[in-house]
């Protein structure tokens, strides 16, 4: 029933309709449900590793990451730079957003872009690249939030760590503090007892440099990075732009196998061909194999960044390929937080704990992942936060559309809100949040989800009223004359009627008068009308007992 798989769909936190198509991870928890399992139909499904002969080694993909002013560019631009092996003709002028060096150790390629947006970005978008992380770390500075940052993001994408301690140039240079906050992180170095490679450098004067290259080599040896330069090329977009003469290009990755030029090829969902390969010198090749990044021409469009490519058997079957794919993203819906199987399983069990979902825009992925991760650290017993969506751009009607059907907020991060967005927010009553700083972020949450909370309610007594007549009764409301005898009484207060010493019924003040005029309070010794909501019949020389109702929101208590 469609309505039901809508539904479904729903409290995973995907907004469909009844047209829209959904992605296969989706497609097959929903029908796991009914006892099926989901198969991937082989034109969408990424063409398989054939076990070719010729697997064999390949060059280690490093990233660089770090604290901003540690010196990651200056570190790249050495390795780039320096002449490492004799023989190549300076240093490489090019920037195509990757590199390859041969090292006295052996070839080894590095993503020029340093830190970890890149990197997040690429993560999100389902492309995992990197096979070791370099975390630059200045030693006069230490570790900084950036690179705590950038440790948890090489430990969730799970690749391997090696500690460059930088500036060590400058007089009185001393790693001991970097390394004692490195390893209060979990990197601690083999000297303390760890397993974490480290080595001191300067990336201005190069040195260490070559002994950093060598922990590289040796840890890509104990990773055994292999590809099969026999295979059909699969790569992925580390960057792309237009170029006037040559049209749409992009710089590729190759993941595994050979691409030659010529090779029809399926990048996205966009199709081509290798019309022109060139390498990091925009020198020309014929052929890029394993761990080589290129710059490629010959595309019909655009590809984006983390964009697989994979070789395919003519031009018919790239331009067949990617009409499926168009169609696919099109109408797949833009998905937040890598969502894979587990979690979303988890997620349908879960549901126990009190739920408060938040929808995220960001103005960027480094700043989305940020924000993401942040709120889902926020967990309490009695709530947890749950990001449902979380995407880059302005809030638009979509994400007010989905907080209305989930119950959510949604938070902005240097984003704006689209007009309908506002007009819509408003009719459904959504709350939309924005801020500038990711720090005011934690204790307005906190208190949004405190206001989620049951509040807990206390009664003060505040006075007593003995009833002088009874003047009409409507319904469960009783019009009275009063006397306050003790106190005060209060419009909206709880009302207990006392006979005998004994509380008989609890009602409330529903209106209050002097004279003609209604009041909000009126205070020992004086006369009022008061109408009372849930009492009996009232009779002269009752005696109600008026409490103020308090109403104190929960405070959460962070767990360790
Ligand atoms: P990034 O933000 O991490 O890319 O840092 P940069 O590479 O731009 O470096 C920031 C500043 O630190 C620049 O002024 C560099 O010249 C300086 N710097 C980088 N590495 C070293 C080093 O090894 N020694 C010294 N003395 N300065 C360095």
């Amino acid at each position: 029933d469609p309505t039901e798989l809508i539904m479904k769909c729903i409290e995973l936190g995907i907004v469909v309709s009844i047209n829209s198509r959904l992605d296969f991870d989706t497609m097959s928890l929903l029908v796991e449900d009914y006892g099926y399992k989901a198969v991937p139909w082989a034109g969408v499904r990424e063409v398989e590793e054939k076990k070719v002969e010729g697997f064999g080694p390949r060059p280690p993909i490093v990233t660089i990451l770090g604290h901003v002013d540690h010196g990651k560019t200056t570190l790249l631009d050495y390795i780039r730079g320096s002449n490492i092996v004799a023989g190549e003709i300076g240093g490489i002028t090019q920037r195509i957003g990757a590199y390859q060096v041969d090292s006295p150790y052996g070839k080894m390629t590095f993503i020029d872009t340093p830190g970890h947006y890149a990197f997040a970005s690429m993560r999100a978008r389902g492309a995992q690249v990197t096979d070791i992380a370099v975390l630059v770390v200045a030693w006069d500075d230490g570790v900084m939030p950036q690179t705590v940052e950038a440790i948890s993001h090489a430990k969730a994408s799970g690749v391997p760590i090696i500690v460059a301690i930088n500036k060590m140039d400058i007089h009185g240079a001393n790693p001991d503090k970097a390394l004692q906050q490195l390893a209060e992180q979990g990197l601690i170095i083999e000297e303390w007892g760890g397993n974490t490679l480290w080595v001191p450098i300067s990336a201005k004067t190069g040195d260490g440099v070559n002994r950093l290259l060598e922990l590289i080599a040796l840890l890509a040896e104990t990773l055994e990075l292999k590809a099969n330069p026999n295979a059909k090329a699969t790569g992925v977009v580390i960057e792309s732009f237009l170029d006037r003469g040559r049209g749409p290009c992009a710089t590729v990755l190759i993941k595994d196998g050979t691409l030659h030029k010529g090779d029809p090829i399926i990048v996205g969902a966009v199709p081509g061909k290798v019309r022109i390969m060139l390498n990091e010198r925009l020198q020309e090749v014929k052929e890029a194999g394993p761990s080589t990044p290129v710059v490629i021409a010959g595309l019909d469009g655009l590809p984006q960044a983390g964009d697989k490519l994979m070789v395919v058997a003519d031009e018919k079957e790239a331009k067949e390929l990617a009409e499926i794919r168009t169609e696919t993203t099109k109408e797949t819906l833009k998905r937040a937080y890598p969502i894979t199987l587990s979690t979303l399983k988890a997620r349908l069990k879960e549901n126990k704990a009190k739920e408060f979902n938040v929808i995220v825009k960001a103005d960027s992925d480094g700043t989305r992942e940020a924000v993401c991760d942040l709120i889902e650290r926020l967990d309490f017993e009695e709530i947890k936060p749950r990001v449902i969506h979380a995407g880059v751009g302005d809030v638009n009607e979509s994400d007010v559309l989905l907080a209305a059907s989930s119950n959510a907020i949604i938070l902005g991060f240097a984003v704006r809100t689209d007009r309908v967005a506002k007009q819509t927010a408003q009719k459904e009553g959504i709350e939309i949040r924005t801020y500038k700083l990711i720090y005011d972020l934690e204790d307005d949450l906190i208190a949004a989800m405190e206001g989620r909370l049951e509040p807990i309610i206390a009664e003060t007594y505040i006075g007593t009223v003995e009833i002088k007549n009874i003047f009409r009764r409507d319904d469960n409301v009783t019009i009275t004359g009063c006397y306050v005898q003790d106190g005060m009484v209060k419009r909206g207060a709880i009302a207990k009627l006392k006979r005998g010493g004994e509380i008989i019924a609890v009602g409330k003040v529903s209106n209050l008068k002097r004279y003609k005029d209604d009041v909000n309070e009126v205070q020992q010794g004086l006369e009022c009308g008061i109408a009372f909501d849930g009492f009996p019949e009232l009779f002269p020389d009752d005696i109600v007992d008026i409490y103020d109702r308090i109403e104190t929101t929960r405070k959460l208590k962070k767990q360790q």
